[in-house]
């Protein structure tokens, strides 16, 4: 079926031909995401990854309707459970029943995210407060509580955001999400600025939220960190999703079969380090036709058509399967070559 059917039975969002566009002065206008579409299972992990200014913070803010005055959508975006649609519904109803209480935010700042001049028992005990009308002891446990859920120290609750090491201020941030008991938690490129280490620890805990059903939308530009927690990927480029797939056969055999997703994936530091050639288009001066073409080894005249997504790929010439485990052999017996190379180098200086 088409990514563009019917809902899929027992998502807990589903989203449909999903476009923003923003008027900017002079009557110019952004493409920022066009017709995006997915759905999100319970205990599910959808990772939305592409190159920064692809669109997909642009596609969680319109979700979550945090889009600036001059911004206009279109599509819907059903949150099953409620018989919403967070595109049409209004902001009074977006601030009183889906933000907090049926989706949870992780911020892309967590540091930034938290008020500076208020420790964390306070922030957490105000959004307990506000989101379970708990007072006075009561309160007082329950905010303990939420920090646990966490893993936010209960001897670091007195102090200020800038107290925090990054890693316990991303912890306060997702305790802050987690408080509402949301069924959705969109986590925001969370990783932004940690290392290594701290990017695994993140992902895994946000991960470990989805054991009980949650469902958790990580939009990121970190293709390391979605192969860590992700089911299934969604890959955009210049506002569409190009390449929808179980993360298993992205990541694995036979690999990404979209050019772009492709030569993302190819260019990591682990893999064949060879980036993309060339810039990504401006959102407002696309190119007719696929956005990808002027970097595509594979376009051609019929490219001047946009592909539409169907089976998890907006292409007009994928990569076919064999030719990508055919390529992933050949990058195998160079990395191959490469150690016997390096080891036949330190042998030398031992010598
Ligand atoms: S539609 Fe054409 S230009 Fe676009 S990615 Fe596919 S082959 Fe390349």
């Amino acid at each position: 079926m088409s990514e563009k059917g019917a809902a899929r039975a027992g998502a807990l969002l589903s989203v449909r031909e999903l476009s923003v566009r923003f008027r900017m002065r002079g009557g110019r206008e952004i493409a920022a995401v066009t017709d995006a579409s997915f759905d999100l299972a319970p205990g599910e992990c959808l990772a939305l990854v592409g190159e920064s200014g692809c669109g997909k913070s642009v596609l969680a803010s319109a979700l979550l309707g945090l889009l600036p005055g001059n911004a206009r959508t279109s599509g819907s975006a059903l949150l099953h459970g409620t018989g919403l649609d967070l595109l049409a519904a209004d902001e009074a109803t977006l601030a009183r029943t889906v933000r907090g209480r049926r989706i949870g935010l992780v911020p892309q700042s967590p540091a930034g995210h938290l008020t500076a001049v208020r420790t964390v028992r306070s922030q957490l005990a105000e959004t307990v407060r506000e989101l379970t009308g708990l007072r006075g002891q009561e309160l007082a446990a329950a905010t303990r509580q939420a920090a646990e859920r966490a893993a936010f120290p209960a001897d670091h609750l007195d102090r200020y955001p800038h107290q925090l090491s990054g890693g316990l201020a991303q912890r306060a941030a997702t305790a802050l999400a987690l408080v509402g008991d949301a069924p959705l938690l969109l986590a925001d490129e969370p990783t932004t600025g940690l290392d290594r280490d701290l990017v695994d620890r993140t992902v895994d805990e946000l991960r470990g939220h989805t054991r009980d059903g949650r469902g958790l939308l990580i939009i990121t530009h970190d293709l390391r960190a979605a192969e860590r927690v992700a089911d299934r990927v969604a890959v955009m480029y210049a506002g569409r999703i190009v390449e929808l797939s179980a993360a298993a056969p992205f990541f694995g055999e036979p690999g990404p079969r979209h050019p772009y997703a492709r030569g993302l994936l190819e260019a990591l530091p682990e893999r064949a380090f060879t980036p993309v050639p060339g810039m990504p288009p401006e959102l407002g001066d696309l190119p007719e036709g696929c956005a990808f073409a002027p970097r595509c080894v594979r376009a051609s005249e019929e490219c001047a058509t946009v592909p539409a997504l169907t089976g998890g790929l907006a292409c007009h010439h994928p990569v076919p399967a064999q030719d990508v485990a055919a390529d992933s052999e050949r990058d195998r017996h160079r990395d191959l070559d490469r150690h016997r190379e390096q080891d036949r180098h330190h042998e030398g200086s031992r010598a």
